[in-house]
């Protein structure tokens, strides 16, 4: 008897939860319509006063025999599963998400080299433009090395305002004379939208440092702007937003964006920044946009560069970029990771003999 009641009483329960089963997917298909709702009109998805309301009613609703705070955490849960949901699905729609396995952005330099084509690029030079005499012989080793696009930094992001903050234009200048020496294009950081005139002046690539990964009025300059961007991720930057930043140009009007991953801010100390490798090979899979490795300011020191530079390549990037110095010791910046020239040219017969 008491087993035929307990069948029964079962029996009721597995109804419910088909029920609620129903009910969640009804649930899901009409926040889907209001995630739509919310991207067509601009609006956050999440909507924490709302959210604060729902709980209050429900918690009045409540008859129990579960607690309030039991049937607050449990709708906690399925508007966080929702939540989840329509922002998996917003993101879905930006343009720089990869829509199908082999979508590809190629961006061709004037001088011909392919980022994001499978071509495996070297980004190199030194971490800033000091003089001529530097530039120039850093850039006569990676020429003769097959690099292609060459750092020509001006402007440096420095941390302290009283350490050497690049050379300003004579840098540009002394970058693209020396670049067109040997036939390489030149990337310079650029500090704000106002620059942007000048800039077009001088480099084939306009680069975002990490600190300004988030400036939208600069990314969105950027967007109007006929070269290519490249965008570093932010030291606190998720990979989300580190793509969303790259959307703010893209939706602007330039397609031509390369992330460049150059380490996350974590507890640990041997390293300058911790290289998200992990992040790379996500990001690979999220966006169809070229994917840099920066192995140097990632690491903050040169004698792991060899093996960094492997895994660079092994994570399915599409390019390495690495600061080389002519004699690191007494850079102006950054002297613990610029690589000497022959450390280089080992680092590149490591890299360039995998397949
Ligand atoms: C750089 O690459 O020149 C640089 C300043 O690095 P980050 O913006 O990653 O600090
Ligand atoms: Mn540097």
């Amino acid at each position: 008897m008491s087993n035929e009641r307990l069948q029964e009483l079962r029996g009721q329960v597995d109804v419910i939860n088909m029920q609620i089963l129903e009910l969640l997917s009804k649930r899901a298909s009409i926040v889907t319509e209001i995630g739509k709702l919310h991207t067509s009109m601009g609006n956050e998805h999440y909507d924490p006063e709302r959210e604060a309301h729902m709980l209050q009613a429900l918690e009045q609703a409540n008859k129990g025999p579960f607690s309030n705070e039991t049937i607050k955490a449990l709708f906690r849960e399925i508007f966080r599963a929702s939540l989840a949901m329509e922002e998996q699905q917003a993101r879905a729609k930006i343009r720089v998400q990869r829509k199908s396995k082999d979508e590809r952005t190629v961006i061709t330099l004037p001088n011909g080299a392919e980022f994001g084509s499978g071509q495996f690029q070297v980004i190199a030079g030194p971490c800033a433009v000091e003089s001529f005499e530097q530039v120039d012989e850093v850039a006569k080793a990676l020429a003769a090395r097959g690099v292609k696009l060459m750092r020509g930094m001006a402007y440096k992001p420095r941390t302290s305002p009283y350490e050497f903050q690049g050379l300003g234009e004579p840098g540009l200048q002394i970058a693209r004379q020396v670049a067109d020496k040997y036939g390489m294009a030149i990337c310079s950081e650029i500090m704000d939208q106002s620059q942007i005139p000048m800039f077009l002046d001088y480099v084939d690539v306009l680069w975002v440092g990490a600190r300004n990964m988030q400036n939208s009025f600069l990314l969105r300059a950027l967007g109007k702007v006929n070269k290519p961007i490249i965008l570093k991720r932010g030291a606190g930057a998720t990979l989300e937003e580190f793509l969303y930043s790259a959307e703010y140009i893209v939706s602007s009007g330039n397609p031509n964006v390369m992330l460049i991953e150059r380490g996350i801010r974590t507890f640990e100390k041997w390293t300058r920044n911790t290289l998200d490798i992990g992040g790379v090979t996500v990001l690979k899979l999220e966006t169809h946009l070229p994917v840099i490795v920066d192995i140097s300011h990632s690491a903050g020191r040169r004698d792991i560069a060899n093996p960094l530079a492997r895994v660079a390549r092994a994570s399915g990037a599409d390019a390495l970029m690495v600061e080389v110095h002519p004699n690191p010791p007494v850079a102006m910046s950054d002297a613990k990771q610029q690589l000497t020239i022959p450390e280089f040219n080992s680092m590149m017969d490591e890299v360039m003999q995998m397949a």
